[in-house]
């Protein structure tokens, strides 16, 4: 597999050769000619411009006005004494550590380009001896327009023939960064963050450069290895909101974004707190609305700031600019689920702060939410502390400011209530702040003040070396979706009641997730950042999984709402398995989410004129979000799914009642819109058809037969005739009421086994695979070096055109060839892998999983651990370069699968569990746990032996790499590799 980043383009001066010097003085000796001024901080601001842009700014700066003739002649006069003292130019003036960085990259298979405005860069360079290390020299020769205008990085990644995507600029000057960013790639800057404050990445030389993490993520340097720790590893603005979402902590009910407790203005910040569920709505305007376009769309709402304090120490106000800053870090412990920050500064008077912060979003109470806030100084000072509370904030991608305030209630000392609503859609959010604050260990008064929106609670206090002062604030939330209206303010009062203290909060939360890990950590020796990466994915898998049965899990978690806090089938493909897999009651509430929305799905299926049920594919309420309907409603295979997470939730908990009471519902319904949705097609021989529809792969839209939405539709229909054939004998009460109530009747449900045993299934007999649809094979070849991996081409090509392309977004055919295993043999599963997988561009962060789960099963190991690694560093490294609007939750969660059911080869099948252990070449050892059907069990893989133990449960058959054993209580089998 190729690295993230495959072009390196380097600016000449100032990243391989200094010619400054040589520049100044050419420029310095003309002004003096002229008579001109010409001071070094004008000479610092031309690194990297064009000579007449050069030359305007210096006129400008001279206040003279010349005509561009004159310009011309004084910028040519400059250049020929530059020209001149180009002979000087030797090694010396070569930057230290470049050549090496370059040989480096250009042994790892990297092109590399040389991006300059000089058209002196030909010269340097044959000066030099450098002409043959780069593969691409665009210099003031070639372009027409000198940064930052993007033209002699685009021209070069033409040259090269890479997609922008996929090649880094490194840059020294600031018009050279912005170039870069105008040409859509990721740049580095050489210099410091102040000289460069737009650059997404900084480093002073190249000593501070790892090349392999360059490849790999486009950043100077990989986070720290700490299996269990995200560490923020550098200050910087441009990332502080991809660390707001990779420090969410959120608990299913509610998420708060890690933005730091300050403003400082220029970093950006996003300091949202999500009420999973509370939404605004948005018109849509069509011209032409045909029927069953949705009328509007709805976003989760940034409900409320309540994390803003503001520290001023004998009136010093702190924020990230403060000029006695020393030390700051943050991290995210994925042991005891909490955030911490810790930052020390000096006033001016020399004493020294210590501020350390802790937050978490409660997993034992999904109501509650914390912060603390201590100082510690190290001498007398007075110090103000301010918590701000904004009740009417701005939600992102949403055009108004989405809640309001209804009433606040500040009637008692330590706590504030606040009433809110959203704008538009009405729902209710109550919440109650906990206030606390602590000099000396004895209580401080806080003042609150109310002013418009926002609230502000007011600690000052003396405070002597040594002392320190702890605010704490517990936020309660209920919502009228999990709460009846009536009943808000009392459920509020009483979980104020049961309040437990700040340190028993996050003592509380500790407990949680020790017991949580102690059972299902999953262990890998041989690289932290895959252990990093594999504990982040249970991590967020769990804390992004509500227990109450009217929310899900959207496809940003409670992390940030890129996805607008949209569901769509990612939760019961992707995220659902991991929760299946360890504790599979916390599946239910998924499930009732489902269906507490299924009238609502069952109205989007009349307003598509059809039958049953439709499970709307982005959406929050239940409406359908999604204004192209051509890859999303089209996606009927989201049915399917809903179908699925039902039967391996019943299957693995035994939980048939459940089924009784509302999961044959929605297999019964959503199955009656799919058989309503295909036909039996004379021309193909009376098969049952299921035309113009969309699979997981987007870039193919209206096609017939997808074989992963045939295949699952025919596994949906067998599944709901199986279950209302047990109904009738097993709850023939509930069989009754419900068949009545729907109007099901046995000629309905005899009619989706005739579809089911008719299904047509796309088969190519002459190449040995199954095809993506009807028509993939025949489509335009694409080539695929021109392809940008892990992007969403969608942006970049007309529909018209990619429908026609061969070209594949993410797992599709190849999520089938995991889930139905059983039905392909080896060669099968092998052939259409590798016709496959070379026309994906892994343009959804959906799809490396499910490749690392199939390419391990065909024996591809090296692309197996590749594609995994894709994965689980997919968000680490900001892989897509969009985690800042939230992480991605379904790779995460398919991050464990491709640990699980790809190096474990763990299969659940209708012939049973069975495992094939495959252990990456990249470790010595890896170890998880997995509850099937009641029973936990513990695989431990090494380079010689894989040992399965019986942790927990009842006996069990498996069949571990072909050989059928069984494990009773404390057992073990091991298998030598
Ligand atoms: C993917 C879908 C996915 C959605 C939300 C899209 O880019 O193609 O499969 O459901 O993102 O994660």
């Amino acid at each position: 597999m190729k690295h993230h980043i495959r072009a390196l383009l380097f600016d000449l001066d100032g990243v391989v050769v200094t010619t400054d010097r040589l520049h100044h003085a050419g420029w310095k000796r003309l002004c003096d000619e002229l008579g001109w001024d010409f001071p070094s901080a004008l000479g610092d601001s031309l690194r990297g411009v064009g000579r007449i842009d050069a030359m305007q700014l210096i006129t400008s700066h001279n206040g003279q006005e010349l005509e561009a003739a004159q310009v011309e002649e004084l910028a040519n006069r400059k250049n020929e004494y530059y020209r001149a003292s180009l002979d000087e130019i030797g090694d010396g003036d070569l930057i230290p550590g470049a050549l090496d960085f370059i040989d480096q990259a250009k042994a790892e298979g990297v092109a590399c380009a040389i991006c300059s405005s000089s058209k002196n860069a030909e010269d340097i360079l044959a000066k030099l001896g450098l002409t043959d290390k780069f593969d691409v020299v665009i210099s003031g020769n070639h372009i027409t327009r000198s940064k930052p205008d993007p033209e002699v990085f685009v021209k070069a990644a033409e040259a090269l023939g890479v997609p922008a995507f996929h090649c880094l600029v490194l840059e020294d000057a600031v018009a050279g960064v912005e170039g870069a960013l105008a040409a859509g790639m990721k740049c580095i800057g050489i210099g410091s963050e102040k000289e460069l404050p737009m650059a997404p990445d900084v480093a002073r030389d190249f000593s501070e450069i790892d090349l392999g993490a360059v490849l790999d993520s486009g950043r100077c340097s990989r986070p720290e290895p700490d299996g269990w720790r995200l560490v923020e590893n550098a200050l910087r603005s441009k990332r502080m909101l991809y660390w707001e979402s990779a420090f969410a902590v959120t608990n299913g009910m509610l998420g708060v974004r890690g933005n730091l407790e300050e403003h400082t203005e220029g970093f950006p910040s996003y300091p949202a707190t999500q009420i999973n569920g509370i939404v605004g709505y948005m018109p849509y305007q069509f011209m032409w609305a045909f029927p069953g376009y949705p009328e509007r769309g709805h976003r989760v709402m940034n409900c409320v700031e309540w994390t803003h304090l503001e520290l001023a120490v004998d009136g010093e106000r702190f924020d990230l600019k403060h000029p006695g800053l020393k030390s700051h870090r943050r991290w995210l412990d994925m042991r005891e689920g909490v955030l911490h920050r810790e930052f020390v500064f000096s006033t001016c008077k020399d004493i020294e702060v210590k501020v350390k912060t802790r937050r978490l979003a409660s997993m034992v109470n999904r109501h509650l939410a914390a912060i603390e806030y201590a100082v510690e100084v190290s001498g007398d000072c007075q110090v103000v502390l301010v918590n701000r509370i904004d009740a009417a904030p701005q939600s992102r991608h949403y055009g108004e400011k989405g809640m309001e305030p209804i009433d606040w209630d500040t009637s008692q000392a330590d706590r504030i209530c606040l009433q809110q609503c959203s704008h538009t859609s009405g729902q209710r959010v109550d919440s109650l702040f906990n206030l606390s604050a602590l000099r000396r260990d004895a209580p401080l008064a806080t003042a609150v003040t109310i002013e418009g929106s926002v609230a502000s609670v007011r600690m000052e206090t003396a405070l002597s070396a040594g002392e320190s002062l702890v605010y704490g604030n517990r936020a309660l939330f209920v919502s009228d979706l999990e709460t009846a209206v009536e009943q808000m303010q009392s459920r509020l009062e009483s979980l104020w009641q049961d309040l437990p203290s700040l340190s028993k909060t996050f003592d509380q939360q500790a407990a949680f997730w020790k017991n949580y890990w102690d059972r299902f950590d999953a262990v890998i020796e041989g690289d932290s950042l895959d252990q990093l990466g594999v504990r982040l994915s249970l991590f967020h898998n769990r804390q992004s999984s509500p227990d109450d049965g009217v929310r899900s899990v959207s496809a940003n978690g409670q992390t940030g709402d890129n996805y607008g806090g949209h569901v769509f089938w990612d939760t019961e493909m992707y995220i659902v398995p991991p929760i299946l897999y360890s504790e599979p009651e916390a599946v239910r509430p998924l499930l009732d989410y489902r269906y507490s929305i299924l009238d609502k799905a069952r109205e989007q299926a009349r307003r598509m004129q059809g039958k049953g049920a439709l499970y709307s594919w982005n959406s929050i309420t239940g409406e359908e979000c999604a204004h192209v309907y051509e890859a999303s409603t089209a996606e009927y295979h989201l049915q399917s799914a809903v179908a699925w997470a039902i039967d391996r939730y019943v299957d693995a908990t035994g939980d048939k009642a459940y089924l009784h009471a509302k999961g044959a519902e929605m297999i019964f319904e959503t199955a009656r819109f799919l058989r309503d949705r295909g036909c039996f097609s004379e021309h193909k021989d009376n098969r049952f058809v299921i035309n113009v529809v969309c699979g997981p792969n987007e870039y193919s839209c209206g096609v017939d037969n997808n074989a992963y939405t045939n295949y699952l539709a025919q596994w949906h229909f067998r599944t709901a005739a199986k279950v209302a054939a047990a109904m009738q004998t097993e709850a023939p009460e509930a069989w009754q009421e419900l068949s009545q109530r729907i109007g099901l009747s046995d000629g309905e449900v005899n009619g989706w086994t005739e579809a089911a045993e008719r299904m047509y299934l796309p088969w190519d007999e002459k190449l040995g695979i199954i095809p993506q649809d009807d028509n993939f094979l025949g489509r335009d070849p694409v080539d695929m070096s021109k392809i940008p991996l892990h992007t969403d081409v969608r942006s970049l090509v007309h529909p018209l055109n990619l429908w026609r392309m061969q070209l594949i977004k993410q797992a599709d055919t190849v999520l089938l060839l995991f889930l139905f295993r059983h039905l392909f043999d080896a060669e099968t599963v092998r052939k259409t892998y590798q016709f496959h997988e070379p026309k994906t561009n892994h343009g959804s962060s959906l799809s490396a999983c499910m490749h690392a789960i199939v390419a391990s099963d065909i024996g591809e190991d090296e692309a197996a651990y590749n594609f995994f690694r894709e994965s689980a560093l997919m968000d680490i490294n900001d892989l897509k370069g969009n985690t800042d609007g939230g992480v991605h939750s379904a790779c995460l969660g398919g991050t464990w699968m491709a640990l699980v059911n790809g190096f474990g080869g763990m299969r659940d099948t209708p012939e049973g569990l069975s495992l094939n252990p495959r252990l990456p070449k990249a470790w010595q050892s890896l170890a998880f746990s997995f509850t099937y059907r009641g029973t936990v069990l513990r695989v431990e893989m090494t380079t010689k032996v894989t040992t399965v133990r019986h942790l927990e449960g009842p006996e069990l058959s498996l069949t571990l790499s072909g050989e059928g054993v069984v494990l009773q209580s404390a057992g073990e089998v091991s298998l030598i590799s």
